[in-house]
């Protein structure tokens, strides 16, 4: 993959997209967040202090109707504040909210298409497009 051009590498400027693979007839984008502090979520407080990396994965909306899968490895951080009740936290992502399973790009999409369409023919569409839905209610 080293020589080849990473399309998605465009759509993730804090990121390093290390690879793109099709498993399972799915579009895999790996990478590692760039990221070197964040703040807490709960008392706010920036942290440098790297706890640990964990792996993430998330649905991107569809490409080339074809799902499209983020594995992101990203980071926890350690709340340096000792008043905070929160000792870990991970990094918040800009393409998707947390504990979230989809990015903030498929959930805009599917909210555009049941605006115009409805629900169940939102549904479809995107499920004829490449995306698994079954994360949505
Ligand atoms: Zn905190």
């Amino acid at each position: 993959m080293s020589n080849e051009v990473m399309m998605f590498a465009l759509f993730y400027p804090e990121y390093q997209v290390t690879d793109e693979t099709i498993e399972d007839g799915k579009i895999v984008v790996k990478m590692n967040s760039l990221k070197t502090a964040d703040n807490c979520p709960v008392c706010g407080v920036e942290s440098v202090t790297l706890h640990e990396d964990s792996i993430r994965t998330i649905q991107e909306a569809p490409c080339w109707n074809t799902g499209v899968w983020i594995r992101a490895k990203i980071h926890t951080f350690k709340c340096q504040n000792q008043d905070c009740p929160v000792d870990v936290f991970s990094e918040e992502l800009s393409f998707a909210g947390q504990n979230k399973t989809y990015t903030y790009r498929l959930e805009k999409l599917l909210q555009d298409f049941r605006t115009k369409y409805g629900n169940e023919k939102a549904k479809y569409v995107l499920a004829v497009m490449g995306a698994d839905l079954s994360d949505f209610s």
